[in-house]
């Protein structure tokens, strides 16, 4: 007697486990598909967060790599949820392993790319100004040493800004230095580079591809466009950095000729050609 109630036991168990195979599995199955596809899409969108750390191509392959498997295991899935049938164990095994990583790294994440972002920012731009730091503009022009095409070249200093800060206060001083920072950069194309040169309220301009009148041009229009904000003007000194030149000497030139403009009465440009 009691092995018959142990066999019906298992006949109602079967009969249960057959009812969920064929109702409740083609659910799961595409919410497996649909939970992959996201996830691959996560990485990516990480992918893209964190593009500027390390190798380019290591991060391409490994993320490629990942997101291919978990899309393999969403196709697997939904054909199973088409044909209802069982999910096949290797898979599931390599799609549950992959599905674990990847939550991990969702998880991390955001954490993780506003780190690095941070970091980098903080390694690259002037928090004042948001301009390059001189170590990024000094970087740019290592970059650049090899560039056969002219680069111009624009030492720019704020007029009388100690009085400036005797008038304002150092926190009116600041505001004026970041407003007139923008109304420089408005002054620019994207591949140009304006960088906070140390700590003062000196700037330097790089202009990739522009020869020495087109930046002497530039330099008389950012000087215009600060004189017309109303909070201070400025005076600039321009050169150009021709193939096989040093920066170094043409930053020098360009010194000379901002101190040029400062010795002629201020608010005006020098140029000296190298
Ligand atoms: P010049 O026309 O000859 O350039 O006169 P200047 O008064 O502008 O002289 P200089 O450029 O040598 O002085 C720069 C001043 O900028 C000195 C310092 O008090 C001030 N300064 C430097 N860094 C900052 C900053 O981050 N914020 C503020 N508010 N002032 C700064
Ligand atoms: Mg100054």
């Amino acid at each position: 007697l009691a092995g018959m109630r142990v066999f019906s036991r298992y006949l109602e168990l079967k009969a249960a486990l057959d009812w969920l195979k064929g109702n409740m599995l083609p659910l799961p199955n595409t919410l497996a598909a649909t939970g992959y596809t996201i996830v691959a899409t996560r990485l990516v969108v990480l992918a893209w967060q964190i593009r500027r750390v390390g190798s380019a191509r290591s991060l391409g392959v490994g993320l490629s790599a990942s997101v291919l498997l978990l899309l393999s295991c969403a196709a697997h899935h939904l054909g199973h949820a088409l044909d209802a049938g069982w999910t096949n164990a290797a898979t599931s095994f390599c799609g549950v392993s992959s599905l674990f990583g990847a939550l991990v790294v969702w998880h991390l994440g955001n954490p993780l790319a506003n780190a690095i972002k941070c970091t980098i920012d903080a390694a690259t731009y002037d928090t004042l100004t948001s301009l390059y730091n001189r170590r990024s503009a000094e970087q740019r022009m290592l970059e650049l040493e090899h560039s056969p095409h002219p680069t111009g070249i624009i030492f720019l200093d704020i007029d009388n800004f100690k009085s400036i800060n005797d008038r304002y206060g150092h926190d009116g001083g600041d505001k004026i230095l970041a407003s007139t920072a923008s109304t420089i950069v408005r002054q620019l194309r994207r591949l140009d580079i304006a960088a906070r040169w140390g700590l003062g309220d000196e700037f330097l301009i790089l202009l990739p591809g522009c020869p020495f009148r087109e930046a002497t041009r530039i330099a008389q229009q950012i000087n215009q466009a600060v004189s017309a904000d109303g909070n201070c003007t400025i005076s600039a000194g321009v050169s150009v950095r021709e193939k096989g030149q040093s920066f170094e000497n043409v930053i020098q030139i360009a010194d000379r000729a901002l101190y040029q403009a400062k010795n002629g009465g201020r608010d005006r440009v020098a140029s000296i050609a190298p």
